[in-house]
């Protein structure tokens, strides 16, 4: 029995097993919700022939990818291009072959890191293809299936000069955020979900979570260890798994994070 990949069309999470899975452990934790008549999973080879996979450059050196139709909950993948090198920073839930030349002629990849693992996506692809060494946090190591994991990191984890990532725990206990200091923007997974104006990119409100689906809000403490993260980090955008918050800053995100430490636990989106 050869091993392969499968993906869960629910959720977007990849397994490496002999045969279609029962089940999707991502699915079945309290995150998230089974689908309601059943898994479906998806090899590689039908997942290329059911989306296409779509790449943008949000801002400069910053490259969005995702596929069309979205598979499950639909995370965003970005490449971020430096000169030292490139990272990948949260997985889509699919790289064509077309999207794997696109991302060689940008210079390849050097480092894949997903924030948690609802944005694992497909990764491994580009492991893969350019030999990239993937950095997660040991939190959230029992979630990784396809990815290998050469660079397991604590608290802080320099991937590159500029290019940092930091341990913010509550939504996954080894969520990790990327900060990019010559851009001002902080990549910040699902420690945080931002409400867009039509433009797609103007955020209206905030919240934030420890199960979106199943309406759950963070502890107190747990909005206490995004404060101490979010405070020490120099940043006037974000990028969350999801989305762009363009004019969402520090003194934006320390407002929300101060008003959920003072109120009964909510994910109630906070107007900006
Ligand atoms: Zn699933
Ligand atoms: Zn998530």
């Amino acid at each position: 029995m050869a091993l392969s990949y499968f993906v869960c069309t629910n959720c977007g999470y990849w397994q490496q097993r002999y045969a279609a899975p029962e089940s999707c452990l991502v699915c079945l934790d309290v995150r998230h919700v089974p689908p309601e008549n059943g898994w479906e999973f998806l090899t590689p080879g039908e997942i290329d022939g059911r989306v296409e996979s779509r790449w943008e450059e949000v801002e400069e050196g910053i490259w969005r990818f995702t596929v069309e139709p979205t598979l499950g909950i639909g995370p965003v993948g970005y490449v971020i291009v430096r000169p030292e090198g490139n990272v990948a920073f949260e997985g889509a839930d699919w790289y064509s072959d077309a999207a794997l030349d696109h991302i060689e002629s940008l210079g390849g990849v050097r480092y894949v890191a997903p924030s948690h693992p609802h944005a694992q996506g497909a990764l491994w692809r580009l492991q893969e293809r350019f030999g990239a060494e993937g950095a997660v946090q040991r939190e959230d190591l029992v979630w990784v299936s396809t990815l290998s994991v050469g660079l397991p990191f604590d608290d802080r984890q320099e991937l590159l000069p500029g290019l940092t990532l930091h341990h913010v725990g509550g939504h996954f206990d080894g969520q990790s955020m990327l900060h990019h200091e010559a851009a001002g923007q902080l990549f910040v997974g699902d420690a945080l979900k931002v409400e867009l104006e039509e433009d797609g990119k103007t955020a209206y409100a905030l919240s934030c979570h420890k199960a979106f689906v199943r309406r759950i809000p963070l502890t107190h403490a747990e909005v206490a260890g995004y404060r101490k993260v979010y405070e020490a980090l120099d940043f006037d955008g974000v990028f969350t798994t999801f989305e762009q918050g363009k004019n969402v800053g520090r003194a934006e995100v320390l407002k929300l994070l101060d008003y959920l430490l003072q109120t009964k636990p909510t994910m109630e989106p906070m107007p900006l």
